[in-house]
């Protein structure tokens, strides 16, 4: 059996005719946060999909925990600790931040635990607590971010996916929620696999990356590899 947490061998998946993933090789340990980079379109938001079993991958092997999840229904995988926040945040509009949050815990019936995550959250993120009552659709985007990693955390996860939290966000709302991504790794011991466009602000907070192009991993390293490695700088780091 395996030693990583996430593993994935030779992921092939498509959209009819598109091959968008062409043998995916990636892997996570525990306690570790991964970035997974590359341009508009390399197949990294698909990459999720396949894990979370929103895309069914027509070859390959991905196993949690040392089991196979292909085929497995997103409500069981939360259960199992695998967690996703999706691109564009996708929290519900018309439900108030509390409720937004209290989704998040459907599935545990620890009632003190779900309270004391709920201060652990407000801690997190305070401008959400003073924002409870509030319809989550008035939330700016920022605020919105927050509520959805919040929503995620509210599920226990062991392995939390992210996708692009720092999309059409400004500068200083990204550092505070880089800033609390880096919090939950090391309070939480959460495994965190992180799926950005912004490459510069993704290897300063990551522990090692992979690069996709294309539907396929063509580069990986630790951080600091990356951020020295010319070809890296050239394409992604702005020379
Ligand atoms: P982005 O940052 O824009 O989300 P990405 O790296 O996440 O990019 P994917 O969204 O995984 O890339 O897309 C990979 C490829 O699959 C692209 O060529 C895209 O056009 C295609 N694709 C994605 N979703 C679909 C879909 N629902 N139907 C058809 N093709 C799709």
């Amino acid at each position: 059996m395996s030693s990583f947490m996430l593993e994935l061998a030779q992921v092939h998946s498509a959209y009819g005719n598109v091959e968008a993933l062409k043998g995916v090789d990636l892997n996570l340990s525990e306690g570790e946060i991964v970035a997974l980079l590359g341009a508009n379109g390399a197949g990294k938001t698909t990459t999720l999909a396949s894990v979370t079993g929103l895309v069914s991958p027509r070859s390959g092997r991905i196993d949690f925990e040392g089991q196979s999840i292909l085929g497995a229904r997103p409500e069981y995988l939360v259960s199992q600790g695998l967690i996703m926040v999706p691109e564009g945040r996708r929290i519900f509009p018309g439900l108030s931040v509390l409720e937004n949050l209290r989704m998040g815990a459907f599935l545990r019936n620890d009632k003190a635990g779900v309270e004391a995550d709920l201060d652990y959250v407000f801690n997190l993120f305070p401008i959400l607590a003073t924002r409870a009552k509030q319809t989550g659709g008035t939330l700016s985007g920022g605020e919105q971010q927050m509520l959805a990693i919040s929503r995620a955390l509210m599920g226990r996860p062991r392995l939390l996916l992210l996708d692009e939290p720092s999309l059409g966000l400004a500068p200083l709302v990204i550092r505070n929620i880089f800033d609390t991504i880096r919090k939950i790794n090391i309070d939480q011991k959460t495994t965190i696999l992180l799926v950005e466009q912004n490459a510069n602000l993704a290897l300063n907070l990551v522990h090692r990356a992979y690069i996709m192009t294309t539907g396929r991993i063509t580069l990986s390293g630790t951080a600091a590899e990356l951020l020295n490695d010319e070809s890296v700088r050239q394409a992604y780091l702005g020379g």
